[in-house]
Parts: C-alpha cells; structure tokens; sequence
C-alpha cells in the first residue's frame, strides 16, 4: 500500500515590507527552512502532526528575527505581552495562552494546556505562574528583548510623541509578524499552531487572533488544519480560520479554494493585512496574503521543499 502523503507549511508572519526584512533575507529564508526541516523530520520518522508543528515554532520562537518568543515585539510600555494556540484535528482538542512573559517557548505551554484534561485557554499572570508549575522553561526579560524591537519601539514612540495618550492600536501601521505552522502525518492526522509577540507598540493588555481557536489557529480531520497571521482586530471579525473551515465544510470546496474566496475575493482590497496556511487530511495545502509578503516554507513528502517570502 502506498504511504499516506505528509506535509508542513509554515509562516513567519503576513505584513507590510520592510528595509530591515530586505537586509536580513538570507537570515528569514535560513530561520524558515530550520524550523520547516525540524518539523518535516518528526513526519518523516512517523511523529505526530502536532509534534511536528511544535518542533517548527519552537525553531521560530528561539529565532530572534521573527515576533514570537525571543524577538517579540515591545508593547506602548515597553515591555513584552506573547499570545500563542494550538489544536490537534483528530479529536479537536485545543490549547492556548493570552498576555504571558518569561515562557521560553508559548506553543510548548499551549501543547500543555491540550495535553491536560482540565484547561484550554488561560492568561495574565496567574497563566505564568502555571506555566512555571509545570515546569516550562522560563527566561528573563532579556532574554526576549532584541536590539531590532528595541529599534522599532524607539522610532514609534518618537513617531507618536505622547503615545501614551493614543492607547488604542493602529493596525495598518503594524511592521513585522506572527509565527505559524501546520502539519499532516502519516496517519492523516492535522495540527496548527500560531505563536505571537503582538503587534508593534500594542496597547498594553491588547490580544489579536493568534491565542483565539477559530481565528488565529483552527484544526479538524475533516477539513483542515489552518493557522493565520495579520492584523489581529480584522482576523477576529471574520474568525478567520473557522471561517475557512467552514466553507470547506459547507461546500466541499479545498482548503486553497476557501482562503481565495476570503481572503482574495472578499478582503483583496481590505486595509487590513491576512495571511493564511492550511493543509488537509490528505496533504493538499493552502497559502494565501494580500499584504505584501509572508514568510513562508513548505515541505510535502511527494514534493519540493520550498521557502518564499514575497507573491
Ligand atoms: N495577528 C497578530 C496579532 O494581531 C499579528 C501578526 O500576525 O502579525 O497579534
């Protein structure tokens, strides 16, 4: 019998482009191809979905190019607020924390919470003093502050003098991304994970799509695993990854044909950045932006490994 295909898409985030992402290329498309490898080896020695779509974060989330972990963007007050989710697709289980610090590796604690029979979905810092209970890896602030997001914080603030009297969050002038992955194993299992630092110079306290099931992260067998990146306030409204799934689920359609419709057709022309990666049971993926670039990388057993970050 033929083996079932398996497969891994990953994202480093949709958004705007940038001078500091054009300099940095080589790095992002090395940074990409690590954390995809990592995840297509848990599939290739016959690991699970979810296994591998934590392997792959876990690679981005140390990496401090992208807004995940080490490298998370710096809120209005300067300091560092990571929201992560992750979902399995074959019994629909779930994990997922809003508003954490100091937590090595979020997705890690989010594959916890799915792991555990009582919690889903926690935050703040109640969220944190869990996560050390059981026994996350934790790291000081440092740790997570980079000399870029400093950078990027420093220019914001001067660009907004007296931000702090703007306290909510300017979505279209957000720079850099979220991290994701989705995956498919060798026994037509799904997963998707998403892991974020937020939007840049975020009003403290704010959370996006990517902690939210159904917006940011969203996985079932009997459609796809999905996980989404872009401006968090546009992602909610049109809970973006089950709405995706939905329509799958309504029509039959592929996982391609439903990020088109959403977010080619309905929101081409948006002011708002989406971005988003499927895969299916079967191992047919789906990509789909309409901001300038997303960071990107893919592996299908039967395929090419390919790694893009503009159309
Ligand atoms: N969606 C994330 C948020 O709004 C940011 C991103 O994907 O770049 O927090």
């Amino acid at each position: 019998m033929a083996e079932r295909k398996f497969a891994i898409v990953i994202h480093g985030g949709a958004g705007p482009d940038s001078d500091f992402i054009i300099q940095n290329m080589a790095k992002y498309e090395e940074g990409l191809a690590h954390a995809r490898d990592a995840g297509y080896r848990i599939l290739e020695k016959g690991g699970s979905a979810v296994d591998a779509v934590e392997a792959a974060i876990n690679s981005l989330e140390d990496n401090p190019l992208f807004n995940a972990g080490r490298g998370s963007s710096l809120t209005a007050a300067g300091n560092i607020e990571m929201c992560t989710s992750i979902m399995r697709g074959e019994d629909r289980k779930a994990g997922a924390a809003a508003i954490i610090r100091n937590i090595k590796n979020p997705i890690s604690f989010a594959k916890k919470l799915l792991d555990s029979s009582t919690l889903m979905y926690v935050g703040g810092e109640e969220a944190i003093a869990m996560a050390k209970d059981l026994g996350m890896e934790i790291e000081p602030d440092s740790y997570f502050v980079t000399n870029h997001q400093v950078d990027v914080f420093m220019k914001a603030r001067e660009a907004r003098k007296g931000a702090f009297k703007k306290t909510f969050h300017r979505a279209h002038e957000r720079l850099h991304g979220t991290v994701g992955a989705v995956a498919v194993d060798k026994h037509g299992n799904v997963a998707a994970g998403t892991s974020t630092g937020g939007t840049d110079f975020a009003q403290p306290g704010r959370i996006g799509d990517s902690s939210m099931i159904g917006v940011g992260t969203y996985a079932d067998n009997a459609t796809a695993a999905v996980s989404c990146t872009g401006d968090g306030e546009y992602l909610i409204v049109e809970a973006l990854s089950r709405a995706i799934t939905a329509m799958m689920e309504c029509t039959g359609c592929t996982v391609q044909h439903a990020m088109d419709r959403i977010i080619h057709e309905k929101h081409g022309g948006s002011k708002g950045d989406m971005g988003a990666i499927g895969v299916d049971a079967e191992g047919n993926i789906g990509i789909a932006f309409n901001s300038d670039r997303m960071h990107r990388a893919w592996k299908i057993s039967d395929g090419e490994a390919v790694i893009r970050i503009y159309k």
